[in-house]
């Protein structure tokens, strides 16, 4: 099958209604889409990307009425958020009602809703009409796609069509959060900070990585380069140690910096703003990965705002 790059939003519809999966742009990753209705479409999600079975996914809404029937509780709190964060990079875990298939949840009882912020994706959901399905659509641990072409590459052949929406405004999958007794409770860090959300509805928890059942995005072998990289304190004094074993190293700076030694510099954001080098992160991973290098060297960012969610995904990068 022929993979189509488009921005023909009435006929992806028409493939998610008829059961075929396609991928679609949001603000956070690209997503690897199936309408909720049709148990083929969603289990055609977890085969393509061999996504082990127990790896919820999430549902994506373009308004709020089409989040009641999927839950039987929204909680104050999650009200709160949605009215300031929605649509945006925030997933909110619910108890689930029987709408929700358990391909959807992955046995558990509960299902994690998101209304996305991308202008070609809202009008798709609106031309669909039932809410879909859709995990990041990289294979399982590898680098999450934040262009068309990051998808192309991954599932040429495999899919019908990438609604193609351009470069992913935010870059990091959204932040997950779900609710204990009304307690909230981050599982997943991501495109909005815990000091966003708090400013909103006061102190939240976050879920130790151990966690892992509630949610799998959790798992410690995640959003990986085939590249071997190295998370180092000091990035000098490791390119120093190992250019005596590999020649062609690649290093990954938060702000300016010149190393010598290094085949290439790619830095996330010249001004040191976080929020860029959110959106640069998986852009720069995939393209160090291209170029046959031998080692990736790189060193955690400040561990604030959205410092504390890039910091995670550089931790889970590192186990090949
Ligand atoms: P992905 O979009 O590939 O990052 O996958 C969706 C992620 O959402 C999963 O890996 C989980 O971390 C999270 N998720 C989905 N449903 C639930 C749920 N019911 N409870 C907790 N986390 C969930
Ligand atoms: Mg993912």
């Amino acid at each position: 099958m022929k993979t189509q790059l488009t921005n023909d939003v009435e006929y992806c519809a028409k493939l998610l209604q008829n059961g075929q999966n396609i991928a679609i742009p949001t603000e956070t990753v690209y997503g690897l889409a199936g309408i909720i209705t049709n148990v083929k479409a969603l289990k055609r999600i977890f085969s393509l990307k061999q996504r082990p079975q127990n790896n919820p996914l999430i549902v994506h809404i373009y308004e709020l009425n089409q989040l009641d029937p999927l839950t039987t509780h929204v909680p104050k709190k999650a009200k709160q958020l949605a009215e300031v964060f929605w649509p945006g990079p925030l997933s909110m875990v619910f108890p689930k009602s029987n709408l929700v298939n358990q391909v959807i949840s992955a046995g558990l009882e509960t299902v994690a809703v998101r209304m996305p912020n991308h202008s070609l994706t809202l009008a798709l959901l609106k031309a669909v009409g039932t809410p879909i399905a859709a995990p990041s659509a990289n294979p399982f641990t590898r680098i999450s796609p934040t262009q068309a072409q990051h998808v192309l590459t991954y599932f040429n052949q495999k899919i019908p069509a990438i609604l193609d929406g351009g470069s992913c405004q935010v870059g990091l999958e959204s932040t997950i959060v779900g609710f204990d007794q009304e307690q909230p409770i981050i599982y997943r860090k991501g495109g909005i900070s815990q000091e966003s959300i708090e400013e909103i509805i006061g102190p939240v928890q976050v879920a130790k990585s151990d966690s892992a059942i509630k949610s799998p995005g959790m798992h410690l072998k995640h959003y990986s380069p085939t590249t071997r990289l190295i998370l180092t304190e000091d990035i000098a004094a490791e390119i120093e140690q190992q250019s005596f074993h590999h020649q062609k190293i690649g290093v990954i700076s938060f702000s300016n910096c010149n190393y010598e030694k290094a085949e290439v510099v790619k830095v996330l954001s010249k001004t040191a703003n976080l929020t860029e080098a959110a959106q640069q992160l998986y852009q720069t991973l995939h393209e160090l990965d291209q170029l046959q290098l031998d080692l990736i060297i790189t060193k955690f960012l400040p561990n604030h705002g959205l410092g504390a969610s890039i910091n995670d995904r550089l931790q889970r990068a590192k186990f090949q």
